[in-house]
This record gives C-alpha cells, sequence and structure tokens, in this order.
C-alpha cells in the first residue's frame, strides 16, 4: 500500500485522493493552515508533496516538509518567489517576459526605460488568480508605490496573440511526459476556460517541450509541473511556472487516459508512467462565484467537479470537463449548458465556439 501526504487539503489534494485510490495509493490531503492542529504521525514509508507553492510554518506543515520523502522539497522555494523562479528560468536561457527586482531605490521612470510604457508589477510571492499585481502607464504619470518596493518584481508588458499552457512530469529516473498544449482564457487574471488538444498548436509542441525539460531537468523535479505561456507569433515565452498539477491540466480528468493528478501519483510513487492517450478535444469551463446546479449533470458528456467550498464571489468553486467524440457534439453540448449558467458566461462559450470552430 502507498500513502501520500499532501501539503494543502483544498481542491487540488482532493482530486489527487480520488485519483489515487483505483491505483490503491491513500492520499491524504492535510489542512497547514491551521496552527492549532498537531503534527501527523507520518509513516517513513510516506511519500510527502504540495498542491501549493507557499505555506505557513505551522506544527503540520513543519512536519510534513521535515519528511526525508518530501518531493521537491528544494523546488518549492524557488519558484514560490517570482524573482528566483525568474533567474531560475533565465538562466537555463528559457525565454520569459523581461523583468526586473523591484529594490528600495527602483523608480517607475527605471521600470518605464527599461520594460517599456506600460509595466506590469506582480508580487513575489502569494499571488494567485491575478490578485497581487498593479499596472503602471507612463502616460497616466504612474509612480511606484512605497508599498511594491522590495516586494515585488516589474515586468514588460507582453503583447501575446494568446496564452497556452504546457502540463508534463518527470519521473525518478529523468523520463519525460506531457500533455499537448492546452489553450487558456483568462478574463481579469483568472481562468475561465481551456481547451486542449487544438491542432493549429501542434507546431509548437516541440518547443514547449524543450523548454519545460529543460526546467524539469535542471531541477531534478518529481511529479506534475505546469507552465504557463504566451504565444507571441511562433515564439513561446514562459509567463510562469508552477510546480504541482495546475486549473489548465484539469481537462486531462476527462480527456486522457490517466489525468495529470494520475500522473503526478505515479511519478512521485515510482509507478510505471506511459505517454496517456488523448481522447478527442476537451473543455474545461471554471465555475467561479456560481451556485451549484444539478442540471449540469443532465448531459453525458460533461463531467462535473463541485468542490464544496462556500460559494464567494470570485471564488472557484468546480469546473466542468465536456469530453465528446466529434468537435460537433462539443458545439451542442456548450448549447445546452449555456442555458444554466449565469449570462457572463456567454463571453467565455463564445470564445470557446470561436477556438472550436
Ligand atoms: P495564477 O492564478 O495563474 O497563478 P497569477 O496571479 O500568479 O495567476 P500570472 O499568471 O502571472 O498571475 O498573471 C495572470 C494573468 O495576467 C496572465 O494569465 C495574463 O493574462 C496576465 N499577465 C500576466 N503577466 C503579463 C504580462 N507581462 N503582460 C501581459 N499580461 C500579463
Ligand atoms: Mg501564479
Ligand atoms: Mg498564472
Amino acid at each position: 500500500m502507498k500513502d501520500v501526504w499532501v501539503i494543502g487539503a483544498g481542491q487540488l489534494g482532493r482530486m489527487m485522493q480520488y485519483a489515487g485510490t483505483p491505483l490503491g495509493i491513500n492520499v491524504h490531503p492535510v489542512n497547514v493552515d491551521d496552527p492549532t492542529l498537531p503534527a501527523p504521525e507520518l509513516p517513513a514509508h510516506g511519500v510527502i508533496t504540495a498542491e501549493r507553492e507557499l505555506w505557513p510554518q505551522t506544527p503540520t506543515g513543519q512536519a510534513l516538509q521535515a519528511h526525508g520523502n518530501f518531493k521537491n522539497n528544494t523546488v518549492f522555494g524557488r519558484t514560490a518567489d517570482r524573482k528566483t523562479q525568474k533567474e531560475l528560468i533565465d538562466a537555463l536561457g528559457v525565454a520569459t517576459a523581461k523583468w526586473l527586482n523591484v529594490e528600495a531605490s527602483t523608480s517607475a521612470e527605471q521600470c518605464y526605460r527599461e520594460l517599456g510604457d506600460t509595466v506590469l508589477l506582480k508580487r513575489r510571492s502569494g499571488g494567485y488568480d491575478g490578485r497581487g499585481q498593479l499596472w503602471l502607464k507612463q502616460a497616466d504619470g504612474d509612480a511606484l508605490p512605497d508599498e511594491w518596493k522590495q516586494t515585488s518584481i516589474a515586468e514588460e508588458k507582453c503583447p501575446f496573440d494568446e496564452e497556452v499552457s504546457l502540463v508534463g512530469a518527470r519521473t525518478q529516473s529523468g523520463e519525460l511526459v506531457f500533455y499537448p498544449l492546452t489553450r487558456n482564457l483568462h478574463v481579469n487574471g483568472i481562468l475561465m476556460a481551456s481547451i486542449s488538444p487544438l491542432q493549429r498548436l501542434d507546431h509548437l509542441q516541440p518547443q514547449a517541450e524543450q523548454m519545460l525539460g529543460a526546467i524539469l531537468n535542471k531541477l531534478e523535479y518529481v511529479g506534475v509541473m505546469a507552465m504557463e505561456c504566451f504565444r507571441i507569433g511562433d515564439k513561446l515565452i514562459v509567463n510562469e511556472l508552477a510546480p504541482r498539477v495546475h486549473n489548465s491540466g484539469h481537462w486531462t480528468q476527462a480527456g486522457a487516459s490517466i489525468s495529470q493528478f494520475e500522473m503526478h501519483l505515479r511519478a512521485i510513487t515510482e509507478l510505471p508512467l506511459p505517454q496517456p492517450l488523448i481522447r478527442n478535444t476537451s473543455v474545461m469551463i471554471n465555475l467561479i462565484g456560481v451556485d451549484y446546479d444539478e442540471a449540469w449533470l443532465d448531459f453525458a458528456d460533461t463531467q462535473l467537479h463541485w468542490y464544496n467550498k462556500e460559494v464567494r464571489p470570485g471564488r472557484k468553486v468546480g469546473h466542468i470537463n465536456i469530453n465528446d467524440g466529434s468537435i460537433e457534439k462539443l458545439l451542442v453540448s456548450l448549447d445546452n449548458l449555456q442555458s444554466h449558467l449565469s449570462e457572463n458566461y456567454g463571453e467565455v462559450l463564445d470564445w470557446v465556439r470561436e477556438e472550436l470552430r
């Protein structure tokens, strides 16, 4: 019997848990935020992983990270800080948006001079869903607020054509496995929908695999990592890395013979990891701040994942994967689904339709 403990008890650990069950892997997500929880008893054979990049030094968090089988334990510190993450990407010669570290003495003028007339400040750590970001525009005379100094990096504005991501894994013995590139739609910094695979992205696959492969190998990483990219013409540049299973890989639950959650578990517990088979094209729609609707279950080709979290505006509370035998059938399902989603999903579904045509 294999046992895996997960730093974090959110939806990613939960989905890892149910991917592990059929393989006989017991997955134990652990709440590392509550300082009153006692450190769990961890057997020596246990494997420790994380569903997030950053966690507080609670008794539970400390116990898990101190375990001898905590995979990639030196990676999290490096990728959780955007400065060291960017340094790693630069050192490998992998393309990424131009950036600078915001020091105490850094001014907006310096940012404009080095990065262009519109720059994006990103908090070095803790940001997600576009939180912890601030645009500065030279034309508006924006200055660099003091509270962003020494806590953020500044990035050039990327004039990207579209956003894509690559999810892949490295095994203990150094083999690499990748899913096809995923096309992502972000609205106000939040991922709203993903599509994969798309034939028109096929020619970028080798480039993407080469980039993420170099990063995985350099880190001697084991398990699943996601690389978010901007496509500018025929060139990909890395936006950011996530050393874990990733929202843009959720479609693999419906569209691949091995989901990203299973792939991660196989890699970290040293089980065989063949290249997953991909079934047709999948669409993933994130459920953001919406109430549960049983009508979503009316359609045989849609798969609901509800995270059982309290519904709050802007909060990811679930996702829907759609996978069917043809694009035509997918399009029919999107129409069916639309009548059971709030009006603001109209734009998202239109985007998906446009991409599929
Ligand atoms: P996530 O939830 O994916 O972890 P995050 O809060 O860490 O998001 P980023 O992925 O860095 O933030 O940025 C969020 C979104 O903001 C990107 O998906 C993209 O749409 C936009 N964005 C980020 N950096 C740039 C940039 N340099 N130029 C233009 N747009 C950008
Ligand atoms: Mg991020
Ligand atoms: Mg991102």
